[in-house]
């Protein structure tokens, strides 16, 4: 098979299989009604629309598996879904069956003396942070699609956040996995331990596979104390050099307080200010470039002593032009909402290519400088929206057609671009999926960027798990 080729082509799925498949999780348990199946066909952003001849809504592992082994025995295609926030297509199905968690979600235990969440893959973050804080307790994955995002698709997406730059992603914050492997056998993974040296690690195989190794039903999560100081500031900088420099001054001044590092650029704030109501800009002159920074600690008064350090010294050595700093919740939030809202204030704007990719820290300015002159010289006019998690090297870098431009001559152009950009952020030994994975978006494209060698090995483990390529097989290698 060419690795360009379409590598999936689904044939319909026989009357006799869907009836069985139907009967594995009984009335209530499935939908071919189409106002109940039409939310979950179409991608958050409108881009990827989807058919299923099938929705199924099993409530327990045992179900899953009994779907999963039906599906290896038929050799009937699948897609799991959690939440539909996933941002590379993978979640949508183009003919497979389409298999929903949502009525996994449970919080099976919160143990405190562990410091453990259990969790079932339907969970939304929102619910397990809810959880966690009813125990005392803080599980810090943090994203702005919090109310809809499932604990299945955050493990299965290895979901990175705002927080990573102290926590880590979901690989670091998941101490165990309870998922149905593709030939249905069921994987009871689900330990509290923080070491385990015995042998292959299965969870951490199932944490980014993007629904192609396996069904993800629950995950025990870490949890951790709850840092009540906080403080949150936005600060002007003029070049993204700088907000390098202020990240590395934040993390000596603080003395290691610093949960978040987000930065973004002046299209993307006026964007805000235009398309997202109740949105204001912080600072009082518009800034080149925005930076917003979170401290969080235990002792009260900590992060605000480290935050006024920080910013009078970041002042004087003339890294930053103005700050604020928020005086209370709202604020904190409204400073949030301008960060949070990138995403949402581009969609007025028209077509975009997006991109998520990562590269280290060190690197950053160079790849936004690079990147914008790329694409402005490739496809003059259009307006580069470059915003994120600066703290740990990622940044969406999003090209939006020219003001006046055309939606379907910027959406023909955007494979050349994401080329573009993606060889840069290679040049700086970056990645072109930081945090979304590569889904349907991006599969073939990363081709291109793996080495043979790793392709080869990726093959050989899901061929292995997989041979008939049910699970979501559109999707990787
Ligand atoms: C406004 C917005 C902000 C976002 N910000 C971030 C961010 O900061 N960081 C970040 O990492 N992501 C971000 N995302 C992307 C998205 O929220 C994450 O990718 C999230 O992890 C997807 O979870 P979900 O439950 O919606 O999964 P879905 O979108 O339903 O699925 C995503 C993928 O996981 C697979 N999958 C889902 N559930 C399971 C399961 N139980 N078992 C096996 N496979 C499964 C699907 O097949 C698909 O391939 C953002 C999205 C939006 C809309």
């Amino acid at each position: 098979m060419a690795d360009d080729a379409p590598r999936f082509a689904p044939s319909p799925v026989s009357p006799a299989v869907l009836d069985r498949l139907k009967a594995a999780v009984g009335p209530g348990g499935w939908s071919d009604d189409p106002d109940r199946l039409a939310p979950k066909l179409v991608e958050w952003r409108d881009r990827w629309r989807g058919t299923t001849p099938l929705l199924l809504l099993p409530k327990t592992v045992d179900e899953v598996a009994a779907i999963i082994r039906l599906c290896a025995e038929t050799r009937t295609p699948i897609t799991p879904q959690g939440g539909n926030t996933g941002l590379v297509g993978g979640q949508i199905p183009e003919g497979e069956v389409l298999l929903s968690l949502e009525k996994m979600n449970r919080i099976r235990a919160v143990d405190a003396e562990d410091d453990v969440l259990v969790a079932e893959a339907g969970v939304t973050l929102a619910a397990a942070h809810e959880a966690a804080g009813a125990a005392g307790r803080f599980f810090p994955l943090s994203l702005a699609s919090e109310g809809s995002c499932t604990i299945g698709g955050l493990i299965s997406t290895n979901a990175g956040g705002t927080a990573v730059l102290r926590y880590g992603t979901m690989r670091a914050l998941a101490l165990g996995i309870e998922a149905v492997l593709p030939n249905g056998d069921i994987h009871r993974g689900l330990k509290r331990l923080r070491k385990d040296n015995t042998g292959y690690d299965l969870k951490q195989l199932l944490i980014g596979a993007e629904g192609t190794l396996g069904v993800v039903t629950a995950a025990s999560l870490k949890l951790f104390p709850i840092l009540a100081d906080r403080t949150t500031a936005v600060a002007a900088v003029r070049a993204p050099k700088d907000a390098i420099a202020l990240l590395g001054l934040a993390k000596t001044e603080s003395g290691g307080a610093v949960e978040a590092f987000e930065l973004m650029g002046r299209q993307g704030v006026d964007f805000a200010l235009k398309n997202l109501p109740g949105v204001r800009d912080p600072l009082a002159q518009p800034s080149p470039w925005i930076v917003l920074i979170e401290l969080a600690g235990a002792e009260p008064g900590q992060t605000g002593a480290g935050m006024e350090r920080l910013l009078a010294k970041a002042l004087e050595d003339d890294l930053i032009q103005d700050a604020a700093v928020a005086q209370n919740d709202a604020q904190a939030k409204a400073f949030w909402a301008l960060r949070e809202g990138q995403s949402a204030a581009q969609k007025p704007e028209g077509s975009a290519w997006k991109h998520d990719v990562a590269t280290p820290v060190s690197r950053i300015a160079a790849f936004i400088a690079e990147a914008t002159a790329a694409v402005t010289a490739f496809a003059p006019g259009v307006r580069v929206v470059a915003f994120g998690h600066v703290g740990d090297g990622n940044i969406h870098f999003d090209v939006l057609r020219p003001a006046d431009g055309d939606d379907a001559a910027h959406a023909a152009l955007r494979d050349q671009g994401a080329r573009i950009v993606h060889d840069i952020a290679m040049k700086h030994e970056g990645s072109i999926s930081a945090e979304h994975g590569l889904g349907t978006m991006k599969s073939i494209e990363a081709l291109r960027y793996k080495t043979p060698e790793d392709v080869a090995a990726m093959r050989a483990i899901r061929a292995a798990l997989d041979p008939h390529r049910i699970m979501n097989p559109r999707v990787l290698f």
